[in-house]
């Protein structure tokens, strides 16, 4: 294949590509239902950061996503699945399994925040970063390929936007903003997917907020408000 033949087979494949992923998100729009999968993060022996003696980020993150699942089961238009729905440990290609089996269009992670010192407090989210294995020196199925996950990650930063705006209503002024890191769950993920950091264990104010019920419910509806703007 000459210089010319290969620059051509590759756009032919790469536009293929793109309007086979296409297709596919109007096929999805067509059946007029979106999967999101929400993963409310550890679990069991796995209890993530203590927020008072008894009650673990475990906990906390379990809670928002069922309230997550609520909310959007009353919207309807939206199919939603957990990763867990009850106290116990699953491990990560577990939760990449479960977004794979339903099909997801995107993938939620419910964290709570710990560290930076005592004073640190706020809410941020990530995504997984468009840093990656380069396609330099590679075929024009890796180019490819990576133009798919550049789109995947392009909406992962779409939604992470319209998270922080609804995140901000509840928690105006403590928008620690967007961040990119490649946090394995996301980043084995093949679709739209980020990890939301609620809050401050490690803050007073913050701890307090994210032990009352009412206060999690309002950080659930903003998880679903802004996956129904998303879709
Ligand atoms: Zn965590």
């Amino acid at each position: 294949m000459n210089r010319l033949m290969g620059v051509l087979f590759f756009f032919i494949l790469a536009t293929g590509m793109i309007v086979a992923y296409s297709t596919n998100s109007i096929a999805r729009d067509a059946r007029g239902i979106s999967v999101v999968v929400i993963d409310p993060s550890h679990g069991g022996d796995e209890r993530g950061v203590t927020l008072k003696e008894d009650i673990f980020e475990k906990d906390i993150t379990l809670a928002m996503a069922k309230q997550v699942q609520k909310y959007l089961e009353g919207a309807g238009s939206i199919k939603v699945e957990l990763t867990r729905t009850s106290d116990r440990s699953v491990s990560l290609s577990e939760r990449v399994k479960k977004a794979a089996d339903a099909r997801a269009d995107l993938f939620v992670s419910i964290h709570v925040n710990a560290g930076f010192g005592r004073k640190a407090s706020g809410f941020e989210v990530y995504f997984p970063g468009f840093k990656g294995p380069s396609a330099e020196g590679s075929g024009s199925h890796e180019i490819v390929k990576d133009m798919v996950r550049t789109q995947h990650l392009n909406e992962s930063v779409r939604y992470a936007r319209l998270l922080l705006k609804q995140m901000e209503r509840v928690f105006p002024r403590k928008d620690r903003g967007l961040r990119e890191a490649p946090i394995r769950i996301i980043k084995e993920l093949t679709i739209p997917a980020i990890v939301i950091e609620t809050g401050f264990a490690t803050e007073t104010m913050d701890r307090k907020y994210l032990l009352e019920p009412l206060k999690q419910k309002a950080v659930a509806d903003a998880i679903g408000k802004s996956v129904l703007e998303y879709f």
